[in-house]
This record gives C-alpha cells, structure tokens and sequence, in this order.
C-alpha cells in the first residue's frame, strides 16, 4: 500500500527524526539511506531545548540522553589573555523547561536508529540506497529514483518524498538545478575527543581565541566515576584565504593531528594546555566551514527539504542537529492538521523556511561568537575588564536577539504548547 506512504531520503539526524516523528502520527514511511551500515560517526553536537522538548514528546527519557551525553550547564567565551567575555547558564540552570544536551553525534544517530527500528521495524531503513532525484507523477505521487549499493537501481512511489540528505543533498540539486557551489568562508575546523578533567561548571561550553583563530570545547559525556576524567569534545579552528575555494575532497575526512596542532602552539595557560588536549585524541577530522546560500523554498510540490538538505548552516550556534529536529516535528504537525498532502509540506515552508533561512545567515555572519568579532574590533582582542570594552547589557541584548531568531527564546519556548500534542494523528488523507 502506497497512497499514504511517505519516503525519507537519508538517515541522518534530520531522517531519523522525521521517520520517528511519521511513526507516532500514523503515517507510514520508509527511510533511503546512502551507506551500507551506520556507523557512530561525528563528534559533538548540542542539543538545544527545544530539540530536548522534542525528543521527550517523542518518547525518549532523560536515560536515553544520558548515554549519549551529558546536560549542559554554561556557555562562555574567553579572551586570549584567559579572562571572561561572555558567560551565561544553559538548560535547565538557565531556565527552561527542558535541559540542553551536549551529545556525540554517532551515538545519538545510533540511538536514533535503535529507537525507529523497535518501533517501526528493521524494514523502516533501507540502507546501501542513494536517492538521485525524484519524479513527479500524474496521478499526485512521487517516485523516489533509487541507486543501490550492488549498481541495480529502483524506483519507490508514495505519497510524499522528504529529503534529509545532507549538505550535498541530491534532491536539493534538482529542485534548485542553479544554486550556487557550497559557500566556504575560509574557516577550518579540525574535530576530536579527548579524554581529560572537564573544567569551570563541569559541563561548560568553552569559546576561547579570537573570530580568526579559537578553540571551542566542551564534554559530552558524564564523567568516569573512577578517573573523573569526561570525554571533551573539541573543535580547533583558523581562518584563511579562501580566495581560491574549498580544494580538498570530503568534507568530514581523518587527518594528522600534527598538519595543524602548530597553529596552537602557544596556546598554554596554566588552567587549559591546549596543544596537549589536541594530541591526546585518538584522531582528528578536517572540516571546513561550510553551508549554502539559502534559496526561497524547501518544497516542490509534493517533495521537502529537511535539515541539512534545507538550511546546512555554520556550526557557530549549535543548531543545526537541533534544527533539523524541529523540522522533523513541525513537518509531523503540518500533516496532523493537513494530511499527508503538499498542502501539509507547503505549510511547513511557510512556517520554516524564512525564518531559518535568516538564521543561516546569521550564523555565517558568526551566529553567537559575532561577541569575539565586537572584542577584536574595540580593542584588538587585549582587554583587563570585558565592561569597559563591551558593557553587560550590550553583552546581553547580543545574545538575546540570536536566541529568539534561532528559537531559543526562554519564554516562548517554555510557554509553547507541544508542537505535537499527546496521541495526535495525522489527518486521513479522505478527509484532508
Ligand atoms: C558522517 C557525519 C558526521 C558528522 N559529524 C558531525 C559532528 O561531529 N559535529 C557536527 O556538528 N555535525 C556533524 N555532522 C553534521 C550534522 O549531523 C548535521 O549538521 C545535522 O545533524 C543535521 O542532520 P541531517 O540529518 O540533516 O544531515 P546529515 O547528518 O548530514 O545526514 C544526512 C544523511 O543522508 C545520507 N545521504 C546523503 N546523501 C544521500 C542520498 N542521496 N540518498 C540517501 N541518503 C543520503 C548520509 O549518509 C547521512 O546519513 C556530521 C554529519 C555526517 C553525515
């Protein structure tokens, strides 16, 4: 049967979420995923409160998170010199009704996965199967053109396509056949974990450096009861000419710790060794910092963006995972109120794609640590008392206004009803 069912490119983050999200509404769907096993691949990521919210209402327990994680506490920046820009609680400690998770990212898409395959069974997945475009047909469905790992090709109908896959999302391409290349602002990333004594809260988010050169660290999981040692997430990062475009292959490769420790050489304090933090990982991953020109819509008919594939955005604010949870909710909410139909997908547009397509750019424009570019440009990054270079309030008023464009408003957020309420069902098509 068919007619009402959904199918998912790409079994991601974003694709997980939307197959579990169709699951609890009653739509039936399957999920098309490129690789042939999924590994718990990636690093950290944060899991914002909203996506938290999300996840709960989907039937995932603060135990869940707890094994692939560790709930945040704080966020801060600081200065070379070692002193305080910037630093404010997070989650629960801040005030929402939900805590924020700090969580690596392979072992979340595992759980993820887990999860959708008790629920929906083993056959919900489909991997070693790589969407390359889609067809629209005359009688209202989608065909999902399939490429298999064995070179045969297939093709699957139903009633609507989502599109979860990735930053080079194939879908995307042929419904925006002119966006422009990847856009690559120069910044590199280099990721790893390291076993080390977490600092400050325990559970603190560290920005540290200058807009052009910094070190971004945080655990993500509890600590060893025995050691007391976490595994800390870390993101090394430095920006260069990008006059000649992003050149090496992949996007997300294993690289040398030694190609780039260098650039942090100096970096010793007598509270963080960072050069030391760097070599103590087990490897290390070259990612440049990358996302796409928003374009003006995330559907074609009966076909959606979601994720990465709609709005892959700088990691500067830590939202892309949690984003692509929230598409993966409203998109379940549009079709309790409107079926599985376009009009379902084209609500979802209107509610989503202005808004995150804004946050894109604000992150491109250094989301939150845009703090770091005002220190750099007052006083050259050198300062005794962040007050007399930024006062508190102008420090405040900053992050308020990137909070409620990415949906992090305390308020609103605590006073939203669920996204998708207890036991709701997707509207039946009959009646849509
Ligand atoms: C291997 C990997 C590691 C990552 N590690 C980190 C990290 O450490 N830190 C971080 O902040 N972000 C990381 N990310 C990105 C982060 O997961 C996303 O920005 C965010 O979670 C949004 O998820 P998404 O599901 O939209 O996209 P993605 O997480 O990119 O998932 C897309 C999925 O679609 C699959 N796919 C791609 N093309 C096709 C196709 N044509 N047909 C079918 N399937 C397809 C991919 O294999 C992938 O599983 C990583 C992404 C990947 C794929």
């Amino acid at each position: 049967m068919t007619n009402n069912r959904v199918i998912v490119a790409g079994g991601g983050i974003g694709g997980l979420a939307a197959a579990l999200t169709l699951h609890q509404v009653g739509v039936p769907c399957i999920v098309f995923e490129a690789v042939r096993e999924l590994r718990p691949l990636g690093v950290g990521i944060n899991l914002q409160p909203n996506a938290v919210r999300e996840l709960y209402d989907l039937g995932f327990t603060e135990r869940d998170l707890d094994r692939v994680g560790v709930p945040a506490k704080e966020w801060a920046l600081v200065g070379l010199n070692g002193n305080d820009v910037y630093s404010e609680p997070r989650g629960l400690l801040a005030g929402y009704g939900w805590p924020q998770y700090a969580v690596h990212r392979g072992q979340l898409h595992m759980l993820l996965h887990r999860k959708l395959v008790e629920r929906a069974g083993p056959q919900a997945v489909r991997l070693g199967s790589r969407v390359t475009g889609y067809r629209k047909n005359s009688d209202g469905t989608v065909s999902a053109l399939v490429e298999h790992a064995d070179g045969s090709t297939s093709e699957t109908s139903g009633a609507l396509l989502i599109a979860a896959d990735g930053i080079h999302s194939a879908v995307r391409a042929q419904m925006h056949p002119t966006q422009p290349p990847i856009d690559w602002g120069g910044a590199i990333m280099w990721r790893g974990t390291t076993w080390a004594k977490p600092i400050r809260t325990g559970s603190s988010f560290v920005g540290l450096g200058t807009h052009l050169q910094r070190m971004v660290f945080y655990p993500i999981s509890h600590p060893d009861p025995r050691t007391g040692l976490a595994m800390i997430n870390w993101i090394a990062e430095v920006t260069m000419d990008n006059a000649e475009g992003w050149k090496q292959s992949g996007w997300f490769r294993q690289v040398p710790i030694d190609d780039f420790v260098h650039h942090f050489d100096n970096w010793v304090w007598d509270w963080l060794d960072v050069p030391a933090l760097i070599r103590q990982a087990d490897g290390a991953f070259e990612n440049p910092m990358i996302d796409r020109d928003p374009v003006p819509t995330w559907v074609d008919g009966q076909v959606a963006l979601l994720g990465d594939a709609a709005h892959a955005m700088y990691p500067t604010g830590s939202n892309g995972g949690s984003q692509a949870i929230m598409d993966a909710r409203v998109l379940g909410a549009t079709m309790v109120e409107h079926g599985v139909t376009p009009e379902a997908l084209a609500a979802y547009d209107a509610k989503l794609c202005g808004p995150i397509s804004q946050v894109v750019l604000r992150n491109r424009g250094a989301g939150p640590f845009g703090l770091l570019n005002m220190v750099d440009e007052r006083c050259g990054g050198v300062f005794d008392n962040i007050d007399d270079v930024i006062p508190a309030k102008e420090r405040s008023e900053f992050m308020a206004g990137y909070k409620a464009a990415a949906g992090f408003a305390i308020d609103a957020l605590n006073k939203a009803r669920p996204t998708i309420s207890d036991g709701a069902r997707a509207l039946s098509n009959l009646m849509a």
